[in-house]
């Protein structure tokens, strides 16, 4: 790419690359799927984008590593981020993005400095919050230390019983399974007696996303690992020796090791889930922002992982060079799910094929995709690749997995229904309903008008969000004008939603699930209102004689 005449921070400069202008593409993010990005934009928009990579912290960390660090099996690789910025063709700019105007095309970070965007890519990933109270957290490679030290307690005899565990709101397993099954080889190996260890997680079957095929290949190693499968339950907490549960139930334990909870960070301007999650279209463009998209853990696609993160950034970096002007046909993002398990055993490759949903898959004896990496990013893993040579070797003791996943995957169970249950319809409690255009002003009206502390937001007959007073207070707090912005900017995206013949105890398991304090209830599809988390707790109460 050609030298760009310099970054414009609402200056009044267009970025220009042999004196013409360009289209300037401000990525928010320094990991995986900014870098994949950078390099899809790169790679198609060549001359016609100037790429400006806006992150908080100047190194890249290959967190997948991580897992295998307290086994003595890898190291973390580090990279300095501004070096592998100015190798994709782009710049780098240290700053935390903190809020978007989208009728502007403005970028601001928290910093208070502004950039101007003809696009602009959120790739600004989840931040992993503990969970499960009295566990240790496994983040990354913050955590490799803590689980070295429970190693050592194992060793000494002080523990003996580990549960793996999964608490809601976290989204990808993979880690927890290698985590255990790196532990128990561990043992093996070094001679360490008597542990009991347990893998509790929401999925049904081991790493069911996976499969059947692959994932009755990980029950075999579970199995012959010693390693008892637990499914179908949410770790809350470690109390008095033992992990409990929902649905409500304990396990003995004397250690827990817990993934953590992801949320999204903050960005005001952006519509965001209770956790702070983007919901997307297929070409990665934020629902209801023109000029912005996302990719990566930042989105609501349940499934959290670097390959994902990678094929999402490569189907919003080829919008976006389409729309500088490329003469591509951009693809829409279409998930393939690329899985490397380290077992601490001899490797084995499992292709799932498309033909039945998840119930194909295929030994094979080869490595099913190249490069063989962690991450898999059509342009990211040659990347670091030709930097790092080592992140090109597959793992000796690995386990591989390819699978189409449907566009909506939903890797865990629900909650049973109760027959003698209280219906959620009995406890909704209508509200207003405004458009995604409203201005917050005259939504903060109708709620006024029908003492209602939160308003359904539908676009074109279909709930895209919900506005609450929190929302509104939110805004204020930026000191937006309410009667400039509108409900679409501001309101918490993509409420989880449940049927009205529902139960209260169906209701409560979505609630812990999404996190949030307020579910729309629908009845034939449309919404009839909205139940609270404190409406479903009385209920529940009430029906247990308390
Ligand atoms: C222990 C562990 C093991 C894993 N194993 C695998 C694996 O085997 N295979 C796999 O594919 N994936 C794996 N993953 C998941 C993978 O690391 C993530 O899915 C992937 O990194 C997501 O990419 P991302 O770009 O969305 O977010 P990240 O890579 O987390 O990058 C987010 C970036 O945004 C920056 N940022 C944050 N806030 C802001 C802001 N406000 N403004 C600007 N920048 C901001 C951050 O500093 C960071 O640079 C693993 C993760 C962990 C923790």
């Amino acid at each position: 790419m050609a030298a760009c005449t310099g970054r414009r921070i609402l200056d009044g400069e267009m970025p220009k690359q042999n004196g013409k202008a360009v289209h300037s593409v401000v990525i928010a993010g320094g990991g995986v799927a900014a870098l994949e990005a950078a390099l899809a934009l790169r790679a198609h928009g060549e001359d016609r984008v100037h790429v400006e990579l806006l992150a908080p912290e100047p190194r890249f960390w290959y967190r997948p590593s991580s897992v295998g660090v307290p086994f003595g099996q890898s190291r973390v690789p580090g990279f300095d981020l501004p070096d592998l910025v100015a190798r994709a063709g782009a710049t780098f700019t240290p700053g935390e993005l903190a809020a978007v105007d989208r009728r502007n095309r403005v970028a601001t970070t928290r910093a208070g400095d502004q950039l101007a965007f003809d696009a602009l890519l959120l790739a600004c990933g989840a931040r992993p919050e503990p969970a499960v109270p009295g566990a240790l957290t496994f983040r990354g490679p913050a955590d490799t230390e803590a689980v070295e030290g429970l190693l050592r307690e194992l060793e000494r005899g002080e523990a003996r019983r580990v549960v793996f565990a999964v608490p809601p709101g976290a989204a990808w397993t993979l880690p927890l399974y290698e985590l255990a099954l790196l532990t128990a080889a561990w043992a093996q190996t070094g001679d360490v007696r008597g542990l009991e260890l347990v893998l509790a997680t929401p999925e049904e079957r081991p790493l069911a996303l996976f499969g059947r095929q692959a994932s009755d290949a990980v029950a075999t190693l579970l199995h012959e690992r010693g390693i008892r499968f637990v499914p179908g339950v949410y770790a809350l907490e470690l109390r008095d020796e033992a992990l409990v549960t929902l649905p409500e139930s304990t396990l003995p334990a004397d250690r827990v090791v817990a993934l953590p909870r992801l949320r999204g960070p903050r960005i005001d301007g952006v519509p965001q889930t209770y956790d702070g999650f983007v919901a997307v279209d297929r070409s990665c463009r934020v629902r209801g922002l023109e000029h912005v998209w996302a990719a990566g853990d930042l989105t609501s696609f349940p499934v959290k992982q670097g390959g994902i993160a990678a094929q999402q950034a490569d189907a919003a970096a080829e919008a976006i060079a389409a729309a500088a002007g490329a003469p591509i046909v951009p693809r829409p993002f279409r998930p393939v799910l690329r899985g490397l398990l380290l077992t601490g055993s001899e490797p084995r490759f499992l292709r799932n094929d498309p033909v039945g949903p998840g119930e194909t898959a295929a030994m094979s004896a080869e490595p099913l995709w190249w490069p063989p990496a962690k991450i898999v990013g059509r342009h990211l893993a040659p990347f670091l690749g030709a930097l790092e040579p080592g992140l090109l070797h597959p793992p000796r003791a690995a386990m591989t997995v390819e699978v189409d996943l449907p566009e909506s995957p939903t890797p865990f169970v629900d909650a049973a229904r109760a027959p003698d249950e209280r219906r959620v319809r009995e406890l909704a409690i209508a509200v207003p309903t405004v458009a995604t255009e409203e201005t917050l002003a005259d939504a903060a009206a109708e709620l006024l008008g029908q003492d209602a502390d939160a308003a359904v937001v539908e676009d074109e007959g279909r709930v895209v969000g919900l506005l609450t007073v929190g929302d509104l207070l939110r805004a204020a707090r930026a000191r937006v004008s309410s009667a400039d912005v509108s409900a679409v900017e501001w309101m918490t995206a993509e409420p989880p939603a449940i049927d009205a013949g529902a139960s209260v105890s169906e209701a409560a398991f979505l609630m812990a699930q999404t996190g949030g304090w307020r579910l729309v209830v629908l009845e034939h599809g449309s919404p009839i209102g909205v139940v609270s988390a404190s409406a479903l707790a009385l209920a529940h109460a009430e029906a247990r004689g308390s």
